[in-house]
């Protein structure tokens, strides 16, 4: 059960928890996180060395379980239901009830631990505006709004019936962004950028779900990318490009073009590992897509392919870790993998090669680094913004606890608490451990 939430700011101290800060230092037991009334944290470290905090701030003992930073999920897409979606059905909706389906899902992901969310297609800066006026609940968002595709490429859902889905599936603000050649890609990324967009999507490769593209097809010429990069590169100080990328001719043109990141990277060589190394280009696994089994009703074609390249995942993903690739953590959330379990994905990185401190890391600080957040939150240290996740037990022995939203005690975002399912700030007593 869900505890009260507190819709204000307070001073809190949480004291006696573990503290696994997101920057990857070793973690110090009996640990306090201290938040000032304008939500800031003021103190991150060992109980014994905390200040005394000031007048009217709440303390909670947080019975020795985990403090971790907010988590991020840089890949979902929270216009798509997740499962087996039926097209036909979701055409047949309002708009009114998406958007409420919408805000449910962001709700649910906030409260899985996941503090911000990078939203690559489909979800228009309304959305955003809503959680910043406190109006639905969700993680802070960082939106692509649509993705720049070619004509017939993985961001282009004309149907073989010539109907275009896109428009159904996304929120009400999004629009289909596909353009051709480097005039028409320029002005796209400029339209998107227009419409509020904090990163640029594009689509650089085909992809597994769409019925007449493959993963190894090309989606965008390394001219047409340099000029979508050129762009943003342009705006509010360097705006980032997250490129869909599977196969590798496709990832090689996203890579010459200078893309920030790379979604998904299946088929990823030796030379493209070393080539993301030396640009400190991040990749975004996605293992929660490529690990999960898919739904049989999906066909002989689809599941043919889902096999193949769940293949080349398990071999490539665990050689660029070992590359030391920047991994950062996306689960693609609303295609096949379900909103609201995203932390599942840090169990798939220990599974395939990171450890446990790795693997948080990859979700807190380096996925900070990815949105352009790391000023403002990813790691619990003296001056950031206070997002932070009690979790039961300790996910450095057992990253698994944290796949699953039971386990997850105590949510507060921008120092406002937005789950408190332990009743840490209630008179429910608290387990001990
Ligand atoms: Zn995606």
């Amino acid at each position: 059960m869900t505890g009260s939430v507190r819709a204000a700011h307070t001073a809190l101290a949480l004291t006696n928890g573990l503290l696994i800060d997101g920057t990857g230092a070793e973690p110090i037991r009996a640990a306090s996180v201290q938040v000032d009334s304008e939500g800031a944290i003021t103190y991150a470290g060992p109980d014994s060395l905390a200040p005394e905090v000031a007048s009217g701030t709440t303390t909670v003992n947080v019975g020795g379980n985990a403090i971790l930073p907010g988590f991020f999920d840089c890949h979902v897409h929270f216009c798509l239901p997740g499962g087996a979606a039926d097209i036909g059905l979701t055409m047949a909706l309002p708009a009114s009830l998406k958007v409420f389906q919408i805000a449910e899902r962001m709700r649910t992901t906030l409260e899985a631990g996941v503090t911000s969310a990078r939203d690559l297609m489909g979800v228009d800066v309304g959305f955003r505006m809503a959680i910043d006026a406190g109006v639905i609940a969700g993680p802070r968002l960082v939106l692509s709004v649509g993705i720049v595709s070619s004509t017939g490429g993985h961001g282009d859902m004309t149907q073989l019936s010539g109907i275009n889905v896109l428009p159904y599936l996304q929120s009400p603000g999004c629009f289909p962004a596909v353009a051709d050649g480097e005039d028409q890609v320029r002005a796209m990324t400029r339209r998107i950028l227009q419409a509020g967009a904090d990163v640029v999507k594009i689509a650089a490769t085909g992809g597994v779900l769409t019925p007449t593209d493959r993963p190894d097809d090309v989606g965008m010429s390394v001219a047409e990318i340099r000029a979508v990069v050129e762009e943003a590169r342009s705006r509010r100080g360097g705006v980032h490009v997250a490129a869909h990328a599977q196969g590798r001719r496709g990832i090689q043109n996203a890579l010459d073009g200078g893309v920030d990141s790379i979604e998904h990277g299946y088929d990823l060589t030796t030379e493209q590992r070393a080539q993301m190394v030396d640009e400190g280009t991040f990749l975004v696994p996605t293992l929660s897509e490529v690990m999960g089994s898919l739904d049989p009703s999906a066909g002989p074609v689809a599941l043919a392919k889902k096999a193949l390249w769940q293949g080349k995942a398990r071999t490539n993903f665990p050689a660029a870790v070992a590359a030391g690739v920047k991994i950062a953590a996306g689960t693609d959330a609303g295609a096949a993998p379900e909103h609201g379990h995203n932390l599942r994905e840090l169990g798939l990185l220990v599974d395939n090669g990171l450890t446990s401190m790795q693997a948080i890391v990859a979700a807190t600080r380096h996925s900070a680094e990815l949105c352009q957040l790391d000023h403002l939150v990813g790691t619990l240290e003296a001056g950031k913004r206070a997002d932070i996740v009690v979790s039961d037990g300790n996910p450095l022995s057992n990253i698994q606890l944290l796949g699953d939203p039971a386990n997850i005690l105590l949510v507060i975002k921008d120092g406002v608490v937005a789950k408190d399912r332990a009743g840490f700030l209630t008179d429910r007593p608290v387990s001990p451990r």
